[in-house]
């Protein structure tokens, strides 16, 4: 069953949640690293309807999606958490086209660059193991991180 989720979700929230989870460290300028707080408003992005700010000390631009997969991207911050949500919770491409009022192919095209983005960020170091189970990494992580600061 569809649901019209997307005419529910507030867009300032959208931005608050995505503004915490794209820039923990808050948001700053991609070309110099100045702060947030060193930029003026300089205009609202007519696809996604971001606010896009001009850098005062390198003239450089930058908005919420700056340095992140989405740059570039079109996506109001809405259909940008949707789609985080959908992807990850493991939902058909076609269903979450339908609730959030993209084509299945533009769904697609997120899926793959999330994936491949997601794949690229995993750790090179082989497990230190050579037994490990497949639950066991999940399961226990923690755990064992926990009983190696103890030790030590
Ligand atoms: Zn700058």
């Amino acid at each position: 069953m569809d649901f019209p989720i997307i005419d529910l979700l507030d867009e300032e929230t959208c931005i608050a949640w995505l503004m915490e989870y794209f820039h923990p460290d808050g948001l700053a300028c991609p070309h110099c690293r100045a702060p947030y707080t060193e930029s003026r408003f300089f205009r609202v992005n007519s696809g996604s309807g971001l606010e896009v700010y001009r850098c005062r000390r390198c003239d450089g631009v930058y908005h919420l999606y700056s340095g992140t997969v989405f740059e570039g991207s079109q996506l109001t911050p809405t259909h940008v958490v949707l789609l985080l949500r959908g992807v990850l919770q493991g939902q058909s491409s076609a269903q979450l086209a339908r609730e959030i009022g993209l084509t299945e192919k533009t769904v697609l095209k997120w899926r793959h660059r999330l994936q491949a983005n997601a794949e690229r960020l995993q750790p090179e170091a082989p497990l230190p193991d050579l037994e490990t189970e497949s639950d066991e990494m999940f399961q226990n992580a923690g755990e064992k991180r926990c009983g190696t600061l103890r030790s030590g």
